[in-house]
């Protein structure tokens, strides 16, 4: 087992990473731009090392800063979290050749997935089931005009190089497809530095669940289940919950083993989520992300487990400590992410926090990474903290988040807190009957 890890991040999930390192007996080293001086992950950690200028390209993106903070710490190996490295090949490769161990995937399984394409290939190989589309991708408008015909109107055109809900556009009918094409290039090349697109059948009424894979590395692999991640804005999760509300246990069962048979076959390590649409009790792959997400807990919760342990075992060469016969679902659980931003635009609010009181009592989890008087800077994601909340049942769960957002203050910025007590009151809600369209329609007609 490692004696020292490296976090490779910021804000809640380097300390949730710390977290996991001190259960285990291990110590731990934060980086840090100059803008976070003052942050939790560089207090809560062992050591901290500042490693550049508030820039994420120059701080936290930064190979050589991050590769030297290794070297005077003696860390032996990086965990990356989610976003900035996390999914990033080349980093993976200079972590290696550097005599470190990443803790995550390989270099190969992140560009296997990180290219969309690619990533959609290979799961259609694994058995797999896939949206209907383009075979690989599409050069030329014609070729997308050709192919909007055979799929069927509404399609959607997506960079294959594009993430986070950027790169995508939708052409509801022929006469927008010239429009949808050329700008889905454009953000394509633009933000991601690469225009290829592919096509796939727009599907109008689906779900967002996903499957929580995991594996050793040495062909063994488990599933744990999925995360209904429907409520959504912009293509951005806002809620989370597991297990998903129209998921029964044959319907998990079986995409679940495809999943875990699928990443066994690969001989992929470590944690990873398989996305689906869900439509019509069907599952159709989107994407697969090589790395541990915001919306974990929901899955620790459920299975008592935890998740950036088990990374931090198989990284260090052990086993995985639980086997599929072991993980039995224990209750529902429902992440709000709570970012520091403004309704009804959802624009940043950057600025000092004046008070921070967390919720407390039964199956309450608080990810934050505030405290009183400390000031959000305006560099970086907005997300400041989630609220996590497990009952024996959704009811349970729903009156337990109602119950711990009231208890809940963050003074000084705006929060995304007041939508969540908004979207509590809703039927569609509570009954927990949505698709992933559902909240910007409630937004439009609520919100503005
Ligand atoms: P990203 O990598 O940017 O997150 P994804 O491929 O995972 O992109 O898609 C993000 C979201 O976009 C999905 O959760 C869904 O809301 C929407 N989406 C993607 N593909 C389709 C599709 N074929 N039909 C309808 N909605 C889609």
């Amino acid at each position: 087992m490692f004696d020292k890890i490296l976090i490779a991040n910021r804000g809640e999930i380097a300390l949730r990473v710390v977290r996991a390192c001190r259960e285990m007996g291990i110590q731990s080293v934060a980086v840090h731009s100059t803008a976070d001086s003052d942050a939790m992950h560089v207090r809560m950690a062992d050591e901290a090392v500042c490693i550049g200028p508030p820039s994420s390209a120059d701080s936290y993106l930064s190979f050589p800063a991050i590769i030297s903070a290794c070297e005077i710490t003696g860390a032996q190996a990086i965990h990356p979290g989610y976003g900035f490295l996390s999914e990033n090949a080349n980093f993976v490769q200079v972590v290696e050749d550097h005599g470190l161990t990443f803790i995550g995937p390989t270099a190969e399984h992140i560009r296997m997935m990180g290219d969309k394409i690619t990533a959609k290939d290979t799961m259609k190989a694994l058995g797999v089931p896939c949206v209907p589309g383009s075979d690989g991708g599409v050069p030329t408008l014609k070729d997308a005009q050709r192919i909007g015909k055979e799929i069927g109107y509404p399609v959607i055109i997506k960079a294959t190089a594009g993430g986070g809900g950027r790169g995508m556009k939708v052409a509801q009918t022929a006469a927008d497809m010239e429009q949808a094409f050329l700008s889905a290039r454009q953000e394509g090349k633009a933000a991601f530095g690469k225009d290829e697109v592919y096509i796939e059948k727009y599907l109008t009424t689906p779900r967002h669940i996903e499957i929580q894979v995991f594996g050793d590395g040495k062909g063994n692999a488990i599933h744990l289940g999925e995360r209904d991640c429907s409520l959504q804005r912009r293509h951005q999760k806002v809620l989370e919950e597991a297990p998903g509300p129209c998921i029964t246990p044959e319907l998990r069962a079986r995409i679940g083993k495809v999943c875990a048979d699928a990443v066994a076959k690969i001989n992929y390590i470590g944690a990873g989520t398989i996305e689906f649409l869900f439509e019509n009790d069907e599952f159709y792959f989107i994407e697969m992300n090589t790395r541990l997400q915001v919306e974990h807990p929901v899955t620790e919760a459920i299975f008592g487990i935890d998740l950036v342990r088990e990374q931090i075992r198989v990284a260090a060469g052990l086993p995985m400590s639980i086997t599929q016969d072991e993980l039995e679902i224990n209750g529902h659980s429902i992440e709000v992410r709570i970012n520091a931003e403004s309704l009804p635009n959802f624009t940043p609010s950057p600025g000092t926090i004046t008070q921070f009181h967390a919720p407390g009592g039964l199956g309450v989890r608080m990810d934050a990474a505030i405290y009183d008087g400390y000031r959000i800077p305006p560099y970086y994601d907005s997300l400041i903290g989630k609220l996590i909340v497990h009952g024996r049942d959704r009811p349970e769960a729903l009156a337990r988040l109602a119950r711990s957002l009231g208890e809940l203050i963050v003074d000084g910025v705006d929060t995304t807190v007041p939508l969540f007590h908004a979207l509590l009151a809703e039927k569609a809600v509570q009954t927990g009957d949505y698709n992933i369209h559902w909240l910007e329609h409630w937004l439009e007609k609520n919100l503005n």
